[in-house]
């Protein structure tokens, strides 16, 4: 080998070292999550992304849900929601996410029956889940507060962009807003080319696609008691979402559990006999506002709403039993000590 060759040969191993250091380097940057947790509609948020813009998709997508946040919580004194419900009555000009969700809850309301309903604040409150104590109230006073319930005493004007209740009625976007939080993310991410995710917002997920390694993502169902899992489902692609009296409940001195999710008709915490209901399906918003009323209206309910509704898929967890739609049955996995059923 003359030294021309020597050269020539060098430099070709050398641009196939650099190739090959590039593209491995691409690689760890597609394996490595991206992962962001932070604290959001009281809750904790986790959003777990891979790919190359991860660090970007993560940057904007925490951004989105603080704006959300800002608009949506009954808790921030000029929050669009807070507007609406101290303007005794008047009209409020609101953000146009709102007046969607608005106008989305309305439809969730109607096709439910009424049992999801954002009108249900001020008896949240009177039970003192608004942040306040927990107590009991009596039957006068739930009587009373239930005079100013009920989804159809909201005006939503969706060419003025503006919203209005009468006075005493007050809105809570708490069973739907992480819901539609989280389909904004993963459409911010998605927007970003990310192809693999995994989001958490306190307990209601999202997927994008698959793991990097092309395997399921596994979600841990709670158990009741909400330590410990009751099951794991391998999915992909889908939102999970879970309704359940666990979730944020008090308990009475005789040692009655209250739990925060409201019946409309009786203006008192739902009593069931399910643990949680988990509605999967390719909305977050949707399995957000379906699971809290299936939680109000029943399994059977759930069941029979499925049967004119294609394209969701139930988990009811009730004690040491866990029903299963049969579209979900093979990715379910029941932990040590629970029966799946499939229903
Ligand atoms: P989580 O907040 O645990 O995800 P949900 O999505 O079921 O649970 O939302 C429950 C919250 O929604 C309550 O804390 C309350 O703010 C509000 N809420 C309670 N009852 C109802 C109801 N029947 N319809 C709509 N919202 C409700
Ligand atoms: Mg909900």
């Amino acid at each position: 080998m003359n030294s021309k060759e020597i050269r020539v040969i060098s430099a070709v191993l050398l641009l196939a070292l650099a190739i090959g250091m590039i593209i491995y380097r691409l690689s760890v940057r597609e394996e490595t999550p991206g992962t962001e947790s932070f604290f959001g509609m009281n809750t904790i948020m986790t959003i777990t992304a891979y790919g190359e813009f991860r660090d970007e998709a993560l940057y904007s997508a925490k951004l989105t849900v603080s704006e959300l946040e800002n608009m949506f919580s009954v808790t921030i004194p000029d929050s669009d929601v807070s507007k609406i419900n101290t303007a005794d009555g008047e009209s409020v000009g609101v953000d146009e996410k709102l007046v969607y969700i608005t106008e989305t809850a309305l439809e969730y309301s109607a096709l439910t029956d009424g049992a999801f309903d954002i009108t249900m604040y001020p008896v949240s409150k009177l039970w003192g889940f608004d942040g306040g104590e927990n107590r009991v109230p009596s039957d006068e006073e739930i009587s009373e507060v239930l005079k100013n319930v009920g989804y159809k005493k909201i005006s939503v004007d969706d060419k003025a962009m503006t919203i209005s209740v009468p006075r005493g009625t007050g809105l809570d976007y708490g069973a739907i807003a992480k819901g539609y939080a989280e389909d904004e993310t993963v459409r911010t991410l998605k927007n970003l080319n990310i192809e693999s995710a995994i989001i958490n917002f306190g307990g209601s997920i999202s997927m994008i696609g698959s793991k990097p390694s092309g395997k399921p993502w596994v979600i841990a169902i709670k158990s009741p008691e909400g330590s410990g899992s009751a099951g794991t489902l391998a999915l992909r692609d889908c939102s999970v979402v879970t309704s359940g009296k666990h979730e944020r409940f008090f308990t009475d001195a005789d040692g009655r559990e209250y739990c925060h999710i409201m019946d409309p008709n009786t203006g008192r915490p739902v009593e069931s006999e399910f643990d949680s209901i988990t509605v999967i399906c390719d909305s977050a918003m949707m399995g957000d506002a379906l699971s809290t009323a299936f939680y109000v209206k029943g399994w059977e309910w759930a069941l029979s709403y499925r049967s004119t509704h294609p394209g969701i898929e139930l988990v009811g967890v009730s004690g040491l039993t866990v029903y299963l739609t049969e579209g979900i049955a093979d990715s379910f996995t029941p932990a040590e000590g629970f029966e799946a059923v499939i229903r």
